[in-house]
């Protein structure tokens, strides 16, 4: 089914109020996810919603909860998410340091204790609004790992999440946001809910021998997703874990620590003025004749043009704004059910949903 951009944002929006969110918080959340679903990536976006309102229910997720300085050391600050919406703390984190930045050139951050924080995009962006340049390396706990080591066959650590964004003077930024898992957890679960094969080089069965079939994620005995580009991709996702999980949050996945349905990220983020560097006219030439220089390669067979990491999600979003967004019934409604979880009566979700 397709569904109105404001019709969705209008039903999330209040299915957070209804759960005990001020106004504006669930404003900011469910203008995130919808956005997310808007980027092309719906595995973080509004069907993250009953995962949310279950951890609300349960006190996982604080909905009021703000983000408090632990430490302001100048140029290094930790920040302390307080398990309030991911989207609202990581965001207020990416304030304080964009004012910080704008003194000291740049900015290098320990943002702990959020709960989800969505598509990571979402903060690059907001920094390169500013002009400036943001990197994030996160990783992600509070339930049990999903993604196995490079050589490995049991799970150790989550989909551990990169993102580097480059803001330029009259374009939109570069935006690498990418996942460290060959695939998105979700993606995996669509395919297996559609009785499909997962993407060739996602998964490992119990043995640690690669397999295409999804229900080694959900069913024993179990096996475990990959992380993209082999080894490579396994080393960035061991730095998101360490940088992002024991500098930044001194919280990784290793055993000692809780594991329930929560879901916790601990972001590691550095925040750079290009202009604090000296040129800050020649690195925007410099970007953007190596752009354009990147983009004039002849596109490979079958392949329509070269892209630069952020452009399929600005390529989306022209798409689903004018399409409306898919939604998959199931998904539907799931939000439907968390709906009613959070106490809105079912006169109302028949009018928000007709
Ligand atoms: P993806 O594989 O769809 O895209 C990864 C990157 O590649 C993006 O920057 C995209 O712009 C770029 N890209 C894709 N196709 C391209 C092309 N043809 N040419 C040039 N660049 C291209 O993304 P993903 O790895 O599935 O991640 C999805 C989202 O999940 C991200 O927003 C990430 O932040 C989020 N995430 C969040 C968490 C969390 O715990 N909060 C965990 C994992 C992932």
């Amino acid at each position: 089914m397709q569904i109105k951009t404001e019709q969705l944002t209008d039903f999330i929006n209040e299915i957070f109020v209804t759960a005990g969110a001020s106004a504006e918080f669930a404003s900011e959340v469910a203008t995130h996810l919808v956005e997310a679903n808007l980027k092309g990536h719906d595995s973080h976006g509004v069907g993250m919603t009953p995962a949310y309102i279950q951890n609300i229910q349960a006190d996982l997720l604080k909905p009021s909860a703000e983000a408090t300085v632990h430490k302001d050391n100048g140029a290094v600050m930790v920040i302390d998410g307080n398990f309030g919406f991911g989207q609202v703390v990581g965001r207020q984190a990416c304030d304080l340091l964009i004012e910080r930045t704008q003194e000291t050139g740049v900015v290098v951050a320990g943002v702990r204790n959020c709960h989800h924080l969505g598509r990571i995009g979402t903060y690059a962006e907001h920094c390169a609004a500013k002009g400036l340049i943001s990197l994030h390396m996160v990783n992600v706990v509070g339930h049990n790992p999903v993604v196995a080591p490079f050589g490995g066959r049991e799970r150790r650590f989550t989909t551990n999440p990169f993102t580097c964004a480059i803001p330029r003077k009259n374009a939109p930024p570069v935006v690498l946001d990418m996942a460290t898992s060959a695939v998105a957890m979700g993606k995996v679960r669509v395919a297996y809910e559609a009785g499909k094969q997962a993407p060739e080089g996602a998964l490992i069965d119990h043995e640690g021998v690669a397999t295409t079939d999804p229900s080694v994620l959900f069913k024993k005995p179990v096996g475990a997703l990959g992380p993209f580009g082999n080894h490579k991709g396994y080393g960035l996702a061991v730095m998101c874990e360490l940088l992002g999980g024991a500098l930044a949050g001194e919280w990784t996945a290793q055993p000692e620590h809780e594991r329930s349905h929560n879901i916790v990220n601990h972001m590691f983020m550095m925040v750079l003025d290009p202009a604090a560097f000296g040129g800050l006219e020649a690195f925007q030439h410099e970007a953007d004749e190596m752009i354009k220089y990147i983009q004039s390669s002849e596109p490979a067979k079958g392949v329509d043009r070269v892209r630069v990491p952020g452009e399929p999600e600005r390529e989306s979003k022209a798409t689903r704004l004018d399409t409306d967004i898919p939604i998959a019934v199931g998904s539907w409604q799931e939000l439907i059910a968390a709906a009613e979880t959070a106490g809105m009566t079912s006169a109302r979700i028949a009018e928000m949903t007709a």
